[in-house]
């Protein structure tokens, strides 16, 4: 009998525990460990925020679906990892401390004989003095979050209805910040709400963000064969901003905000300010705060996770130059690089590096968007490390790993535009490889047949069918398995 732990039950831990379930016998436990009670379709946070969805559309409890999956689940922080043992318990465990209500605060060990690390984003408001809801800000990055957004979105409108003007921020709030997809999302989204609520001539509208030229999106542009003709995601992102008259800052650092006034610094080192009525500005990521220690109550932490927190695993961590990075940097196992039954997967790997160029500015300020991994590379690692540990279960610890890189891995990203069955709209991209691979693409980085953008309502109907799609995915209703990450 085997005990698999997943910590974490985001998109690509969900999907772990989901498949192992399905493909391990019935000896064999799988144990889930998340801190919140509810599941969470992220990506539809973003209508939400505009009033659009509720939060009990985009989330639904995890215990009914685990309870009829035979999946255990604890609603607890994981603290700390001790996989070899420690001196109370000698087999490889993890530390948790219970946030479930029946026994909040409480403390235990779960025992595995293989670890899923997939506790995602550590939402790092901190980072930037005055961001997020306990600061000046707003922010879409959970349900709760969203509707404090949505009423705060409703309220301006009533403003410019009472004639007047207000002054709308949307972006990311950190130089290092990821999820521009997002914030451009919720952008257009928040401009579509405006003129349907017949306000937008009242509002001016500033996309705020780190990317060195719009299109950018962390992943450094794209360049799409569209018709025959070759065009860029900046042009057609460029044109996007011009036809819905949203100005654009970009390449700026966050320094710190104020009530109603953003302090930020530029790639060119100068620093100006940007006063809001309404700001919604994501935050900069990092790992969660686990800590790891060795059979002899060492802490090693700083050999399991990198500085940002985010879990090492097999990738080629030098630091080298841009002009050297490789596709094959990017792992594709996603094995701990100091424990072999130990995983990280999503958003809580490490990644060896960003994918846009990295700039610094004067002053010494990173400013340049971090990696994203979306859900798609998400559910896809979640699963690809299911694969590896179900048949190291059955067959044995020397089984090769399953394997799925970053590099040679596709992903479709639909970015709404709008939310309206008939007036909707909708960015989609898909893109291969999602990381750029010279050497096999020389002139883009990426294979022009598989990477291309269209924006329009067709785009809107895909993303909705992707909500839709999703949820009864990891509802685990019947074959939900077809359904690809
Ligand atoms: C506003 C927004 C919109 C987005 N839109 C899109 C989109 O349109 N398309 C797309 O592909 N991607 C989108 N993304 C990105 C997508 O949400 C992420 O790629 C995805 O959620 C990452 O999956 P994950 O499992 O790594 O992390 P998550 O889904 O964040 O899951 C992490 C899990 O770990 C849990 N956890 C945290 N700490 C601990 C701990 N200490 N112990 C145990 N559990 C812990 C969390 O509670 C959560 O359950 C969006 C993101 C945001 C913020």
């Amino acid at each position: 009998m085997a005990r698999v732990v997943v910590l974490g039950a985001g998109i690509s831990g969900h999907t772990a525990a989901l498949h192992l379930r399905r493909m391990l016998g019935k000896g064999d436990q799988v144990v889930v460990v998340s801190p919140n009670s509810k599941w969470n379709w992220i990506p539809s946070n973003i209508w939400v925020g505009v009033g659009k969805m509720t939060s009990d559309q985009v989330t639904f409890p995890l215990a009914p679906i685990y309870r009829r999956k035979g999946i255990e689940f604890h609603q607890a922080l994981a603290t700390a990892l001790y996989p070899e043992g420690s001196s109370d318990v000698a087999s490889p465990h993890v530390a948790i401390t219970y946030t479930d209500p029946a026994r909040v605060n409480e403390s235990a060990t779960l025992s595995y004989d293989y670890l899923i690390n997939a506790t995602g984003p550590k939402l790092n408001f901190a980072a930037t003095p005055g961001l997020g809801p306990d600061g000046h800000t707003l922010s879409v990055c959970t349900a709760q979050h969203a509707t404090e957004t949505a009423a705060r979105l409703a309220a301006v409108i009533e403003r410019m209805r009472n004639g007047e003007r207000q002054r709308l921020v949307i972006g990311v709030g950190h130089g290092t910040c990821t999820c521009e997809g997002a914030a451009f999302e919720y952008t257009f989204n928040v401009e579509h709400e405006l003129r349907a609520a017949g306000v937008r001539e009242m509002a001016d509208v500033t996309y705020f963000t780190n990317e060195y030229e719009l299109g950018d999106f962390g992943v450094g542009g794209m360049v799409f064969a569209q018709r025959g003709f070759e065009t860029t995601s900046k042009m057609w992102t460029e044109s996007l901003f011009r036809e819905r008259g949203v100005h654009a800052v970009l390449q700026a650092h966050v320094e710190m905000i104020e009530p109603g006034v953003i302090h930020y610094e530029q790639l060119d080192g100068t620093k100006s300010t940007l006063e809001f009525d309404f700001a919604m500005l994501l935050p900069p990521f990092r790992g969660a705060d686990l800590q790891a220690f060795d059979a002899t109550g060492q802490e090693v932490s700083s050999e399991v996770f990198a500085p940002s927190g985010f879990m090492k695993v097999d990738a080629n961590y030098a630091a080298t130059p841009y002009e050297e990075w490789r596709a094959e940097d990017w792992p594709s196992t996603y094995e701990s690089a100091r424990f072999a039954n130990v995983f990280g997967v999503g958003i809580a790997f490490a990644p060896p590096h960003q994918i846009s160029r990295p700039r610094t500015s004067p002053n010494g300020t990173v400013i340049t968007p971090a990696p994203p991994r979306t859900g798609m590379p998400s559910g896809v690692m979640g699963k690809t490390v299911a694969l590896t540990i179900a048949d190291r279960i059955k067959s044995g610890e020397s089984v090769a790993p399953h394997k799925a890189s970053m590099a040679t891995m596709g992903a479709a990203c639909v970015a709404s535009a709008g939310v309206g069955l008939r007036n909707g709209s909708a960015a989609a991209m898909t893109m291969y490889p999602v990381v750029p691979d010279f050497q096999r693409y020389p002139e883009t980085g990426r294979s022009l047949k598989d990477t291309f953008g269209e924006i329009g309502l067709a785009g809107h109907w895909i993303k909705y069918m992707l909500h839709l799609v999703f949820i009864y995915k990891a509802k685990a209703r019947p074959l939900w398995f077809m359904i690809p990450e």
